[in-house]
């Protein structure tokens, strides 16, 4: 069964070339992209859905969030608001909750966010443990985790529990907690900052996840300068988190890497902090992605668009480099040929916009600009979409 989607009047496609086609259409068949062309040139195909000239956008990559937990923290937020700073101890009270919750709770509230998601065009998304905190915990979420995405990632050194020795945890985070959770983990992050993990540890559970398989991220340089970069690019990270506190020889080295610099925009604004510089990566050749960081305490968005209004506003992207940074580079953040990309090939996940051009993203902040989502070459979200496609079929 073959799709035509005709009348984009704009295809932004994030492919080698970045390339934006005007009137554009394209073919999806068995869920993947077939034919990209211009209209003029589209060919027959089994079904037909026409756009009336919408922008096209890839689906969403979203490379970098923290989905299972329990509880909620808007107190924390609120009290934050009123002056008083962030300094990461919040997460403790997440583990609380979440050691105590019921599977059934957890997969719910996993449920719940990447149906949100989804809902607003992100069609990949990453998913860290990191609320648990023992073998136990750390494996269950990576189980639940596993039920949503196949892009999971093991993130027992997020924090030192309250009470533990920091080097008897990173031994247990670097061995029995790893073999337990490395069968359903793709990825090990580690959270390398002061107050979590130091440059020593956090190699120490990198290195041994490497060895378990697994590949590596690491959260770095996100409240002070740090060696969390240097450490991800020694270590071949595909993907070094947060960068917001970077020096020239951090700059240097994510540039002449292949570790992408995936920047999370959703945290500054929820700490009130300043944000990374994205222009200076940019001009310096490193690969930047963009990703919400959805998580209770520091980033409760699970808005790709919020994020990209943020780069373009705060962050000094233009808005095709945050588009592009939101959909192929967080693609290229998680290894990933097949998404992020609208290209003969890829997986046909799409998001139809309510807007005649990409740019409506940043130009028009929070607002709702989701007409339809296909997802696997299934049209998973939108009403509209389906009353259009049943408006075309009487044509
Ligand atoms: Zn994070």
């Amino acid at each position: 069964m073959s799709l035509l989607i005709d009348g984009i009047g704009e295809l932004f496609t994030a492919d080698d070339e970045g390339t934006v086609h005007y009137d554009a259409a394209l073919v999806i068949e068995d869920g993947k992209i077939a034919w990209v062309g211009h209209r003029l040139n589209r060919p027959a195909a089994d079904e037909y859905l026409d756009l009336d000239n919408r922008a096209v956008i890839p689906g969403f990559v979203d490379s970098h969030a923290h989905l299972v937990f329990a509880g909620d923290r808007s107190g924390e937020f609120d009290a934050r608001m009123r002056g008083e700073p962030y300094d990461g101890g919040g997460i403790r009270t997440t583990v609380t909750a979440t050691r105590q919750a019921s599977d059934e709770r957890l997969r719910e509230n996993c449920a719940r966010l990447t149906a949100e998601m989804l809902r607003q065009g992100t069609t990949t998304v990453e998913i860290k443990s990191g609320y648990g905190l023992t073998v136990e915990d750390e494996a269950r979420s990576l189980r639940i985790a596993r039920e949503f995405t196949a892009e999971t990632t093991y993130l027992g050194a997020h924090t030192v529990p309250s009470g533990t020795d920091p080097d008897e945890y990173t031994a247990l985070a670097a061995g029995p907690m790893l073999d337990a959770c490395a069968p359903h983990a793709k990825w090990a992050d580690v959270f390398c900052e002061r107050g979590a993990f130091d440059g020593d540890q956090a190699r120490a559970v990198l290195t041994a996840s490497a060895k378990a398989g697994l590949g590596l991220r690491v959260h770095a340089n996100q409240l002070t300068e740090g060696p969390g970069v240097k450490l991800a690019v020694e270590v071949g990270a595909a993907s070094a988190d947060h960068c917001t506190h970077l020096t020239g020889a951090d700059v240097d080295a994510l540039a002449n890497s292949s570790t992408v610099a995936t920047l999370l925009p959703g945290a500054e604004f929820s700490t009130r902090s300043p944000y990374p510089d994205a222009r200076r990566l940019l001009d310096a050749g490193a690969r930047v992605a963009l990703a919400t960081d959805c998580n209770p305490g520091s980033s409760y968005t699970s808005s790709m668009a919020f994020c990209i209004a943020l780069a373009v506003r705060e962050m000094g992207m233009t808005p095709a480099e945050a588009l592009e940074a939101a959909t192929a580079g967080g693609a290229d953040a998680l290894r990933r040929t097949d998404v992020g990309r609208i290209a003969v090939g890829a997986r046909a996940d799409l998001v139809v916009l309510d807007a005649p051009s990409f740019v409506h993203l940043a130009y028009r902040p929070g607002t709702p600009l989701t007409h339809a989502v296909v997802h696997g070459g299934s049209v998973v979200s939108s009403s509209a979409a389906k009353s259009s496609a049943a408006k075309s079929s009487a044509e």
